[in-house]
């Protein structure tokens, strides 16, 4: 088998510590690994980044920035201040890329969070530059478009890249939050053509959905068409990971060995 594209989001194992997951990823060949930011509180960045390296796994990106709206002066600059922050734990760790989540606030209109997403991320666009770091934009599911993201299909992410028009700046197009969008295959078609198509999240919607933030689930176990939708991404000539994420108290409740083998099975079968 061959899992040299497969990448672990760290959250998706999430009662590994990062010292275990390394340890049971690299043993169990995966080749990547997303790092979530609070799998390195207290830890030394730049020495996690080297147990990585010594492990062969290679750093996809770190997760997550962004949440750049805010309705106050202050709340905006504290966002932009995490976000340098981020930067800067993203080059310690030798991360690339920083996956943005990038905001909303209930009650503020979404046309002014997603000026100041804009904003937000022309500001921390230097310092991203300065140390090489790409940013790429996530768009959410409008189930979030309330408090989590303003940015709520691949179009309204690509109407930012252009607005930014970084190299830089593109899109990390998860398949929960984008799989129903009837201009996908376009839109995907887009982002890839403008080179801005830098990750791609894999994991299933299940039905019922009984938690709007916890129940994802294992590839193959919903509605969506992980396969085709990867066609159509490496269709763009897109060569990068398909990286698992899955929050799910269900699987975490569980044995996380087998839930690796599961993950690596799903991945076989259903990706
Ligand atoms: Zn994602």
């Amino acid at each position: 088998m061959d899992f040299s594209r497969l990448c672990l989001h760290t959250i998706t194992t999430k009662p590994w510590a990062i010292e275990e997951a390394m340890d049971k990823y690299a043993g169990a060949g995966i080749a990547g690994i997303t790092v979530w930011r609070q799998w390195l509180a207290d830890r030394d960045i730049a020495k996690v980044g080297e147990q990585l390296r010594e492990r062969n796994l290679e750093i996809v990106s770190l997760c997550r920035g962004g949440f750049f709206p805010a309705k106050t002066a202050k709340g905006l600059e504290e966002a932009i201040a995490d976000n340098r922050l981020a930067i800067h734990e993203a080059a310690a760790l030798g991360a690339p890329m920083i996956v943005l989540v990038c905001g909303a606030v209930p009650g503020q209109p979404l046309s002014e969070s997603r000026k100041q997403i804009a904003d937000g991320i022309a500001a921390i666009l230097p310092l991203a530059e300065e140390h090489g770091i790409r940013l790429a934009v996530e768009p959410l599911h409008p189930m979030y478009a309330d408090d989590r993201s303003a940015v709520n299909t691949m179009a309204s992410a690509n109407a930012i890249c252009d607005q930014l028009d970084h190299p830089l700046v593109g899109i990390a197009a998860d398949v929960y939050h984008i799989w129903w969008d009837p201009d996908l295959a376009e839109q995907i078609r887009i982002t890839g053509e403008k080179k801005r198509l830098f990750a791609f999240h894999v994991c299933d919607w299940m039905t019922p959905t009984t938690d709007l933030l916890n129940d994802r689930g294992l590839m193959g176990e919903g509605c969506i068409d992980v396969r085709g939708i990867r066609a159509m991404v490496e269709a763009t000539g897109f060569t990068g990971f398909n990286e698992v994420e899955i929050f799910s108290p269900r699987w975490w409740s569980k044995n996380q060995d087998e839930f690796l083998d599961r993950i690596k099975q799903a991945y076989v079968e259903h990706c």
